[in-house]
């Protein structure tokens, strides 16, 4: 343990199971800790840094901004905010966007729109959320997820409902005019890299639209080209009337964002919602030139490919390899599901120089940032393949 992990220890509240590692420095695909030792992140900070660390025209971004104008209140007007808040309409087809800090906040956004708009409607506030979900940390986004992240914290707010993922029968069950809501990531990110089916979340769409339902498609951790479209509902030719951002929208500052319909806006009034920090010139500057980024080096074209052949290569593996129950994945969003626990895998796998994830306990998470090459992806494959077997072999003898 160096000195900086042992004030970590000693200060920083006991929220995360920390592995034993302070990181000081990043470039690209790589990470550097105290002790010189390099990683290669496939995980990206938890799908945050897409265009991978320090990217050059971001620091330029940032730099030039935070000597220009920080902050502001948002009672005034900033050319950054505005230009992104055009960018995003003209991606999304929708109309408004709204900035916070955070996913969780641009869900919290989110809710809140849903249910104004549902009660100039006449309903009572429903929202529902999907088995798998996760949409935050906060009191409202607790209610929408796992009994798990609800307990000792209760009361959590009331009018949210959860029926099963990638089960229209379940949603047609429930359904009734007091909806005001639903909020669904199309893949599912911390519960599994569950993909809704096309047919599915198409039919679901349809019903929510014939009940003026608002669908809200969480796009924090699969939006900004993670799954080989800018959008991952692009995948599914719908249409939402509300999409939420955060994650790597910011390329590694934290931003958040709300995206709606005008239909929907229209139902906001001022001093409805706010935000002191949210869509500050900085956030928005690191955001605009996030996106110019992706465009300009054709990074969505590249996610799709490199990410339909290493879930080829993952498949042919799986078929030999007894442990991997289920390899699944869209674009650069990839999971490969054990018959075992996966953190011991992650632990070694830090020993090899490699940053990996596990969620929903069996399944190792590969979030790579975008621009890795193939080359590089291939060897974390490998290396994972290996310490998959590695870790089998030593919990049989
Ligand atoms: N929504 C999804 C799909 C997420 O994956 C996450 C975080 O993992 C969130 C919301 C919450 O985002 P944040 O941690 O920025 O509040």
């Amino acid at each position: 343990m160096d000195t900086t992990q042992k004030t970590d220890k000693k200060y920083y509240a006991p929220f995360f199971n920390r592995y034993p590692i302070t990181l000081t420095k990043g470039k690209g695909t790589r990470v550097w800790d105290s002790d010189g030792n390099k990683y290669i992140d496939a995980l990206a900070g938890i799908a945050v840094n897409s265009v991978g660390h320090c990217h050059p025209k971001i620091v330029k971004a940032i730099k030039k901004q935070a000597s220009e104008l920080m902050h502001i209140s948002n009672f005034y007007v900033s050319k950054p905010q505005a230009n992104l808040a055009k960018k995003l309409v003209e991606l999304s087809g929708l109309q408004r966007a709204f900035f916070s800090n955070s996913g969780a906040e641009a869900n919290e956004a989110a809710i809140k729109i849903a249910r104004k708009y549902g009660s100039k409607n006449g309903k009572s506030g429903t929202i529902v959320s999907f088995e798998g979900c996760f949409h935050g940390r906060t009191l409202a986004t607790i209610a929408t997820g796992k009994k798990k992240f609800q307990e000792g914290f209760e009361p959590v707010p009331e009018g949210f409902l959860q029926i099963p993922f990638n089960n229209i029968e379940a949603f047609k069950k429930i359904i009734n005019k007091n909806i005001a809501g639903i909020i669904i990531e199309p893949v599912q990110g911390e519960g599994g890299i569950n993909i809704a089916d096309k047919k599915y979340l198409q039919e679901l769409v349809l019903l929510c639209k014939k009940e003026n339902i608002v669908v809200i498609l969480d796009e924090v951790q699969c939006g900004m080209a993670r799954t080989g479209k800018f959008f991952a509902f692009e995948h599914y030719d719908v249409k939402p009337d509300i999409i939420t951002m955060a994650k790597a929208l910011g390329g590694g500052f934290p931003i958040g964002a709300t995206l709606c319909s005008e239909e929907i806006a229209k139902t906001i009034n001022y001093g409805d919602h706010g935000t002191t920090f949210g869509g500050n010139p900085l956030a928005c500057s690191a955001a605009l030139a996030t996106i110019n980024t992706i465009e300009k080096d054709n990074i969505i074209e590249k996610t799709e490919t490199l990410g339909k052949k290493t879930l080829n290569k993952l498949k042919e593996i799986a078929k030999k390899e007894d442990s991997i129950v289920d390899v699944r994945g869209l674009g650069l969003m990839m999971a490969i599901e054990l018959n075992f626990s996966g953190r011991p895998i992650v632990e070694r796998l830090i020993k090899k120089g490699i940053l990996g994830n596990v969620t929903a306990d069996k399944v190792l998470r590969l979030l790579p940032p975008l621009i890795i090459k193939e080359k590089e992806l291939n060897y974390v494959v490998n290396i994972l393949i290996q310490t998959i077997k590695e870790i089998k072999n030593e919990q049989h003898n």
